[in-house]
């Protein structure tokens, strides 16, 4: 049997919208968002507009993810926002392992790892992000990087959950560079993932995991990437930002 997986569109607002800017673009967007079951429409937002995000939303078909969270459920953590609060709040998904975050917040494979088992714990899903540097590439070993982030992030988690959860490859010379990897290109990563994802547990999992592409996605390139077999959505920074061409994205098909 063919597994048929719900695409799934995320903004990733990144560190630039306050909470009435939330709260605007939510009432912008609410009302014209495809139906859960054929495109699922996420926004991420920092910790601090979660609430105008989830409030404007409720009733709607936007989903909610935070980007970032610590492993611990509550303690001396400074600064830090647990699983369990966002949880609380109503959230459904926490991006984990984005470039910014490992580049200069130094998040080590270790810390996502944890990160996505305490996610689990408290009832959430992981977007997992991997990808590798220009640097990498030109050294031809783009896929064995991005198989060792994979497999370094799912360790010990059961079939079940690898199941649910989301994985984005977004290559770190696309991001916010306007350079969008080819469709092609793109594909033959989110296919590795796939494979990578396979060898780790089995066919039926990985044909189960949802894997997007990130980096310079925009309305003009969304539907060539979505077009290819192994990439199930898209995790979208710059062009999430403004509600017109959010919606472009997420009524892609
Ligand atoms: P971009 O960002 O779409 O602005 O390239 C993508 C991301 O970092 O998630």
């Amino acid at each position: 049997m063919i597994f048929v997986r719900t695409p799934i569109i995320a903004g990733n607002w990144k560190m630039n919208m306050n909470p009435s800017e939330t709260a605007e673009f939510v009432k912008a967007v609410k009302d014209n968002l495809p139906s859960a079951d054929s495109v699922e429409s996420v926004i991420a937002a920092p910790a601090v507009d979660l609430p105008a995000l989830l409030e404007n939303a409720k009733g709607s078909e936007l989903k909610v993810a935070a980007e970032n969270c610590y492993f611990e459920d509550k303690g001396a953590f400074t600064g830090e926002t647990s699983p369990k609060v966002l949880k609380d709040m109503g959230v459904d998904y926490v991006i984990i392992g984005h470039s910014e975050r490992r580049d200069y917040f130094h998040e080590t494979d270790e810390d996502i790892n944890k990160k996505a088992h305490a996610i689990f714990q408290n009832g959430l899903l992981p977007i997992i992000c991997c990808g590798e540097s220009l640097e990498t590439r030109e050294a031809g070993e783009a896929e064995e990087w991005v198989s060792r982030q994979v497999k370094a992030a799912l360790k010990g988690l059961s079939a079940n959950q690898v199941g649910q959860l989301v994985i984005a490859y977004e290559p770190i010379w696309a991001i916010g560079t306007g350079k969008t990897a080819s469709a092609d290109q793109a594909e033959e990563i989110c296919a590795v993932i796939r494979k990578t994802v396979a060898s780790l547990y089995d066919q039926t999992v990985a044909d189960k995991v949802r894997i997007q592409y990130g980096g310079s996605v925009k309305p003009a390139n969304v539907k060539e990437l979505m077009a290819k077999e192994d990439i199930d959505g898209g995790l979208v920074g710059g062009a999430s930002l403004v509600p017109e061409s959010f919606l472009q994205l997420v009524h892609f098909k």
